[in-house]
């Protein structure tokens, strides 16, 4: 017997679900709740809560709650009631009350641990990594080749593993850009009470944004977002080089985003290079190949500028376990019937995920320094024309299970 509940060689599951991240992990508890047999495959012998901290909006919330686990986790953050804009440079700010429902900052870890709590014991298989995917010629089902030498078929495969996707390779879909952005990230805690407000406040000065968002009385959440250069490469791997570069970059901000920043907990620190598909290329790629597809930061991965990667996977999961729930319990083991479960699935999704990867691209465009000034003319008048609402994205409903 091997670890994945068959002999060695090859073995055969209903679903098989990529990657045991935000979205994975919501799939799989999506397909429980709806009665179904899955397993997740994660390459890491643990659960990863790389990043700190996520903002999740009402969209998100409305998704957490399908998933029955929204109460669990609005005991671990506070509402948050506002965001501050503050241009440093022009000693000028702007404040809005949050008008679109309800936004918390969640511990990645929070977030994670109670989507896995709530799965039944085994079914994320940890230490397995995916290296290529091929259809069965006789039976049209996906088989996954394992780093390990084992390989697995399954029913349907869903891939939701991240901006470097092993399953998007396999449907051939353009490969992920980089931004021009790399954001540095962290946790802080402050033991008798931080003294900030419960606001998502954002400051710039120059070409550097801050970004701090309290999660509880103590908790407190930073990003800092810089144009890339080449020096960077290494920071990622260093927790101190990480901690120094970014001092060094907010050196000039008030003297509280100072202290946040040097008294971060370490093992909270993280530093990313930005990954996004192109809107364009979600308009026209293609989804699904068999009974293959992808959800999460696979299909759609986008940058933070409008706080929505995150969401958006938890609303692919709920869409995804609606509709193959509808067709596989009528017909569970017809390939054809889970095909058209998955061409539901995408086409529910597409124009959700294009309209926030626009948003986000657009947004994206207009804060970096060194876009062109035609090209931010334009940008901004597209926001005009399709995104007068800005907060528009948080009122999605992505309806029951
Ligand atoms: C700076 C920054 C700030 C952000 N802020 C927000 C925010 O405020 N709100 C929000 O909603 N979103 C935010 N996002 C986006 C959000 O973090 C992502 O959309 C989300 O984490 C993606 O989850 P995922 O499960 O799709 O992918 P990942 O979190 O990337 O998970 C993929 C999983 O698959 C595993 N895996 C990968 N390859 C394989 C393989 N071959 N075999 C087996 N396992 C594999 C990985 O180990 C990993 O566990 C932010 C992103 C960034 C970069």
């Amino acid at each position: 017997m091997n670890k994945l509940g068959g002999t060695e060689g090859e073995v055969q599951h209903e679903i098989v679900i990529v990657g045991a991240g935000i979205c994975g992990l919501a799939t799989a508890l999506a397909l429980h709740r709806k009665g179904m047999q899955c397993i997740v495959l994660e390459r890491s012998e643990s659960l990863r809560y790389t990043g700190g901290a996520i903002g999740i909006m009402a969209n998100g919330w409305r998704a957490l709650h399908q998933l029955g686990v929204d109460s669990i986790l609005r005991q671990t953050a506070n509402p948050i009631v506002g965001t501050k804009d503050i241009w440093l440079d022009k000693n000028k700010q702007r404040e809005m009350s949050f008008m679109s429902g309800e936004a918390r900052c969640l511990r990645r870890s929070d977030l994670i641990n109670t989507l896995y709590n709530a799965l039944p014991p085994n079914v994320v298989k940890f230490g397995h990594q995916i290296v290529s995917v091929k259809l069965d010629p006789q039976t049209n089902f996906p088989i996954l080749q394992l780093e390990d030498g084992n390989s697995i078929s399954s029913k349907v495969l869903v891939g939701c593993d991240g901006a470097n996707s092993v399953v998007a390779d396999f449907l051939q879909l353009k490969h992920t850009k980089v931004a021009v952005l790399c954001s540095a990230r962290g946790l802080t805690n402050y033991p008798s009470g931080h003294p900030f407000t419960h606001e998502f406040v954002r400051m710039k000065r120059n070409n550097t944004f801050v970004g701090r968002i309290p999660i509880d009385s103590k908790l407190v959440y930073w990003f800092v977002a810089h144009p890339w250069v080449q020096t960077d490469t290494k920071i990622s791997q260093d927790k101190e080089l990480i901690r120094q570069y970014t001092l060094q970059l907010v050196k000039s901000f008030p003297k509280e985003t100072v202290e946040l920043i040097k008294d971060t907990d370490h093992e909270s620190l993280s530093f990313t290079r930005i990954r996004y598909r192109r809107p364009w290329d979600l308009l026209l790629g293609s989804f699904r190949k068999g009974t293959v597809t992808v959800a999460g930061d696979a299909m759609h991965v986008m940058g933070p500028f409008i706080g929505q990667g995150g969401s958006a996977g938890l609303e692919d999961a709920i869409v995804l376990a609606r509709n193959l729930a509808k067709k596989m319990s009528m017909t569970p083991t017809d390939p054809r019937s889970i095909e058209e479960a998955l061409d539901e699935y995408v086409k529910e999704r597409r124009m959700r995920i294009v309209r926030m990867s626009a948003q986000t691209y657009l947004t994206g465009k207009l804060i970096t320094e060194s876009t062109p000034l035609l090209v931010k003319f334009a940008c901004i008048i597209l926001m005009i024309l399709l995104f007068r609402d800005a907060s528009g994205h948080t009122k999605y409903d992505c309806g029951t299970l």
